[in-house]
């Protein structure tokens, strides 16, 4: 008889994750006898807790703050997306391999593909907000999806650069903070900083320079509704608030894990949108 297969999510700290609960759902709905579990370890432990994973009984495993890094450093085997992020957040075992792929990517886009059917079909221009993880997957999945010009705006104008040098050509460096005149003919714009979450100041953009039918996204999803994406409803703007980014990354792994390609369904949002609320 085989075991129950277990994966965990991995990072310092975990407590706060929604991981957990998100493929709770997925065990329960699909009847598979596994879990999913919580691995709060401290960065200097990290690479080798991720390279042995199979020994702590884990089939694979989600890996974020702060040890994306780590986990890249740490398997053996990466997916092309993982290779040229430079940052793991899936990982799995195949005949024995610990492999590792960068699932934020397939997270972005199939939230707006979701939430915004038709975003990219003219997608030439889109303004980054930010320069760390989360931007860098971003712009990544833009650059996928055709646009011609991608403009990083970040406070520490270094993350910047590195990001455009990092991803080539059609991404630009702008000095922080966003102006109106960074906005015009843009496509969409993606807040990637943590200015907007819960605790924290709200951005001071203004939008009136965006065309009538670009698309405004935040990958925070707490709050739901963040300032900037209130400022663009106002205005009139689509939005896609951050939530459904979170929901697809996780869909690759469990797949990877327990063999059974998961949804992202109205009842699973409204669960972790409960679990959400202050
Ligand atoms: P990160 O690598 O630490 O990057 C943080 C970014 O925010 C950096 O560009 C940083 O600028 C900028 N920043 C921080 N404080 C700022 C301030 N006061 N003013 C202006 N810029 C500021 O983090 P990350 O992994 O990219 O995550 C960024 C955000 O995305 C977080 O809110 C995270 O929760 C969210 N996220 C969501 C998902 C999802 O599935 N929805 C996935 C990943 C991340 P500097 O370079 O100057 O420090």
């Amino acid at each position: 008889m085989t075991s129950p297969a277990r994966a965990c999510i991995i990072g310092h700290p975990v407590k706060h994750s929604r991981s957990p609960m998100i493929h709770g759902h997925w065990l329960g709905k699909h009847g598979i006898d596994g879990s999913y579990g919580r691995e709060d370890v401290p960065p200097e432990a990290a690479e080798d807790f991720i390279r042995s994973l199979a020994a702590h009984g884990y089939v694979g495993g989600n890996v974020t703050m702060p040890h994306k890094e780590a986990a890249f450093r740490a398997v053996s085997r990466l997916t092309p997306r993982a290779e040229a992020l430079g940052a793991v957040n899936t990982v799995w075992y195949e005949d024995g391999v610990l492999w590792g792929d960068n699932t934020d990517i397939t997270g972005f886009l199939e939230n707006l593909d979701e939430r915004a059917p038709g975003w990219d079909s003219r997608l030439k221009k889109a303004v980054v907000l930010g320069a760390g993880g989360a931007a860098s997957a971003i712009a990544a999945g833009l650059r996928e999806r055709g646009a011609t010009e991608i403009l990083v705006v970040n406070r520490t104008a270094e993350k910047a650069d590195e990001l455009a040098r990092r991803l080539g050509d059609c991404i630009a460096a702008r000095p922080w903070p966003p102006t109106s005149a960074d906005l015009v003919g843009a496509d969409l714009l993606v807040n990637t900083t943590s200015r907007g979450m819960n605790g924290k100041d709200d951005l001071d953009l203004d939008l009136s320079m965006l065309p009538a039918d670009a698309v405004v996204t935040d990958a925070i999803y707490v709050p739901l509704e963040t300032g900037l994406l209130a400022a663009a409803k106002a205005r009139g703007l689509r939005t896609v608030d951050g939530l459904g980014m979170l929901l697809h990354q996780a869909k690759p792994g469990f797949e990877r894990w327990f063999g059974k390609k998961p949804e992202v369904t109205r009842e699973l949002r409204a669960l972790v949108e409960a679990d959400l609320q202050p």
